[in-house]
């Protein structure tokens, strides 16, 4: 361990704090700055997608870059300022200049009322508008009147940007984990998963690696479909997926199963959360949410599950300026770190063995494995999964399998098998 427990977390909030500032989007230079940052601690390939290109059902969209916006009042004063809050311009805005009664200003003003001092985020991708957003108590405060809007931003042909950390294991096969990138000044959703992403490739960099594995930061929706057109002649070697996003507040964990329903990393993403509380969630798939619905569309149908703990859209600060700073937490961001890392411990050593000696039990004494005489608890329960590995072990079934057969640890299972493998009682599948 090269860091102690807080001090990884405090770097992930650190990350955050760095790109909180940015005003991202799905495209545009917002993304391209926070990828300058990020790779300032992990090696990142940044491609970019030009407007307009065909992907599947979809187009690439014009490119989205904003340089400043305020609303003045009458007299001339700066009442809204994007400088103050890039979430006070609605995310994709044409540009405007122009003088505007409180009447019709009002129809280009979203607010919260039932959270009157929250800036609500909004975007317009796919309808050309332009608008503001401002807190409840300010825009019901507002004076008849004319005001000047300004919105100095351009939306034109360019490129759609995102990003791989690609770090290669002993095997071709993937685990992908996917977090997306198109969020401006807001910390849970999505900054939590881009500094997690950020903090697990440097603790994957380090480690001995069977799989390989792929990050890919990118926007949501628009931003996986491409990268799925893009990548479509090589999802075969994803074996095991995640989505990273909304892990950074206090809240239990949630994992949403993949499509498939109980793929291998279902059952370790189960296995792993409900071990380490009950109160973890685990819920079915459904279309709706985050990236998982692309990748689980039915024409792909991958291994892809989501870990997220403040669930999707339903906690208040969701999608406003109160998913700040203050809300995502150091302490919470490690707990989620370990989290994808114990996940990633048994992915790595969930492996099928075929016994070597199937027919009657392996004699276990000769090599030192048994012995009844002085057997304590310890030793008895070691026995126990020394020989339901090796019954187990015809091939079919991965070690977290028998774990839940035999209603054991799988570090328990795994120690087992690590010492019949030593013996040359087991040999590896697919090896
Ligand atoms: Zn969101």
């Amino acid at each position: 361990m090269e860091d102690n427990f807080t001090a990884v977390g405090e770097q992930m909030h650190q990350l955050i704090t760095s790109l909180y500032p940015i005003c991202r989007s799905i495209t545009g230079d917002g993304v391209r700055q926070s990828f300058e940052i990020i790779k300032k601690f992990i090696p990142l390939a940044v491609y970019e997608v030009p407007s307009g290109k065909k992907v599947f059902d979809w187009n690439v969209p014009k490119e989205w870059n904003i340089r400043d916006a305020y609303i003045k009042n009458t007299r001339g004063e700066k009442i809204i300022d994007f400088k103050n809050s890039n979430l006070h311009v609605l995310n994709y805005s044409i540009p405007v200049h122009k003088k505007v009664q409180l009447a019709e200003l009002k129809e280009h003003l979203h607010s919260i009322p039932e959270h009157p001092d929250w800036i609500p985020y909004r975007t317009s991708y796919y309808n050309e508008a332009w608008g503001f957003c401002i807190s409840h108590n300010q825009l019901i405060s507002l004076e008849e009147g004319e005001y000047e809007v300004f919105i100095d931003s351009s939306l034109e042909e360019g490129s759609l940007t995102y990003a791989e950390c690609f770090i290669p294991g002993k095997l071709s096969d993937e685990v992908l984990i996917f977090t997306h990138t198109c969020h401006p000044s807001l910390c849970n959703d999505n900054l939590s998963g881009i500094s997690l992403s950020v903090f697990l490739i440097r603790h994957l960099m380090q480690q001995k690696r069977r799989y390989s594995y792929r990050f890919v930061f990118a926007p949501t929706t628009i931003g996986s479909i491409v990268w799925l057109a893009e990548n479509e002649s090589n999802v075969f070697k994803i074996k095991h997926g995640l989505i990273c996003t909304l892990v950074g507040d206090t809240n239990e964990f949630t994992y949403k199963r993949s499509r498939q329903h109980s793929a291998e990393i279902d059952q370790i993403a189960e296995y792993v959360l409900k071990r380490k509380s009950t109160e973890n969630k685990i819920i079915d798939f459904f279309p709706f949410g985050y990236d998982e619905r692309q990748f689980c569309s039915p024409g792909f149908d991958l291994p892809v599950g989501r870990i997220s703990r403040a669930t999707y859209g339903v906690y208040p600060e969701y999608h406003t300026s109160a998913d700040n700073l203050e809300f995502v937490k150091a302490s919470a961001l490690q707990e989620s770190l370990n989290i994808f890392e114990e996940i990633i411990e048994v992915i790595e050593t969930n492996k099928r063995y075929i016994n070597q000696s199937p027919k009657g039990e392996a004699q276990l004494g000769k090599r030192g494995l048994y012995s009844v005489i002085g057997a304590n608890n310890e030793k008895m329960h070691f026995q126990l999964a020394l020989l339901w590995v090796l019954n187990a072990s015809d091939g079919s079934q991965s070690l977290l399998d028998i774990a839940r057969k035999a209603n054991m640890k799988f570090e328990d299972i795994k120690n087992a098998a690590d010492r019949l493998f030593e013996c040359g009682l087991l040999k590896e599948k697919d090896s």
